[in-house]
């Protein structure tokens, strides 16, 4: 095989995050903390509206697992989490011996189910504890139905941890996703929007949470001359190699959403005559989202049996990297005995949903080579 491979979704470099890296070695700043560090930080503060406060950290895993410390999730406490995610959205309440809940999504964000998110609150406080937060993702930029998921929360003085990893720059009615919930965990892995490699940030609107999620994510010092300590600390702290990363980054993010965006619409085009076959959009104009990654489903009752394992396969031969959605957790051999609330949304995602190549680097040659594959399957 002598194609080149297409990514699902790798990393696209702007042009100056060499320069930012490089000011770093020449200041002698390759240390977890300087000046890209608290760069980066604001660069996100102001891309998110300027109201919030960022502290950059190691990665989105550790943004949740802070996030969950500061909402004073305890050993046996119970979190509510999407089940259709990474499992890097649940892990983190496993690291502090909480149990996870899991509650199914609905069908036209894939996120959580404002209704069975109530079913579920409603079932644990009659069982007797009543969950201490809700972790709610942004799934593929998608915002989530943010207006009846905060109603629901709110009703019952729940905090949401938003989960934002996959949806920096998606809006819902304009605001950012983000700054929505208590707090949000972004992620800069490398197959995310914008990446410093391996990174991601904790956002609160309030000054306090940076402040306590910073001194966490470097041991938890106090002040002292000596080290001491009166909490567990972590070593979470973003490399300030990476943060210099993240700021070239963070100048051409608007530019790769708009190409994110403008494979999401190449992917409804091809799509458009394809019974069965359909493209995960915006259900109306309130929403807009990054299209981290463009997704469809496949009804096989429509395709003549094509199903999305078909697709993939064809496309694998052409070295074209497809992926099933997200497994739901409550279907992991490590999660499944642990509850769950809805019904079949989520599993029926996973059964017939593909992720397809949706980098903002991909270019006209690429879609040609999706495109044929797409054509001689389906046959037009
Ligand atoms: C990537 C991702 C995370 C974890 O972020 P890392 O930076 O890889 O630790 C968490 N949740 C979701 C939904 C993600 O896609």
């Amino acid at each position: 095989m002598n194609k080149s491979k297409i990514w699902l979704s790798s990393p696209h470099m702007g042009g100056n995050e060499q320069k930012y890296v490089q000011e770093a070695f020449d200041t002698n700043w390759v240390a977890p903390l300087g000046p890209n560090v608290s760069g980066f930080e604001q660069d996100l503060e102001n891309y998110l509206g300027g109201k919030h406060h960022v502290a950059a950290l190691s990665s989105g895993t550790a943004a949740l697992h802070l996030g969950l410390i500061l909402l004073d999730v305890q050993p046996g406490d119970e979190v509510i989490c999407q089940s259709m995610t990474f499992s890097a959205s649940a892990n983190p309440i496993a690291y502090l011996g909480a149990t996870p809940v899991f509650v199914d999504s609905e069908s036209e964000t894939w996120n959580i189910c404002p209704v069975a998110l109530e079913e579920a609150i409603i079932d644990r406080i009659s069982k007797g504890k009543k969950p201490k937060a809700i972790i709610a993702v942004h799934l593929y930029g998608m915002p989530f139905k943010v207006k009846e998921v905060m109603a629901v929360a709110e009703k019952y003085s729940i905090p949401v941890l938003e989960d934002s990893a996959e949806a920096l720059g998606s809006t819902f009615q304009g605001k950012n996703c983000g700054t929505f919930g208590q707090l949000a965990a972004l992620s800069f892995n490398g197959n995310k929007i914008i990446t410093t490699s391996g990174g991601g940030a904790l956002v609160s609107s309030q000054k306090e949470h940076k402040d306590k999620a910073v001194f966490l994510a470097t041991q938890a010092r106090d002040a002292a001359p000596h080290y001491q300590h009166s909490e567990i600390g972590y070593n979470y702290r973003l490399s300030n190699i990476c943060a210099g990363i993240g700021r070239g980054q963070m100048e051409v993010l608007d530019q790769h959403i708009a190409l994110r965006r403008k494979m999401h619409d190449f992917y409804v085009d091809l799509f458009k005559e394809v019974e069965g076959v359909t493209v995960f959009s915006e259900p109306n104009t309130d929403y807009f989202s990054n299209h981290w990654l463009s997704c469809i489903v496949i009804d096989p009752q429509k395709t003549n049996g094509i199903t999305r394992e078909t697709l993939r396969l064809a496309m694998e031969v052409e070295n074209i990297e497809c992926r099933p959605l997200w497994k739901p957790m409550h279907l992991q051999p490590i999660f499944e005995q642990y509850p769950y609330y809805g019904g079949k949304v989520a599993e029926n995602l996973f059964e017939n949903g593909l992720c397809l190549p949706s980098g903002s680097n991909l270019n006209a040659e690429d879609c040609a080579r999706i495109k044929a594959v797409v054509e001689t399957l389906f046959d037009f």
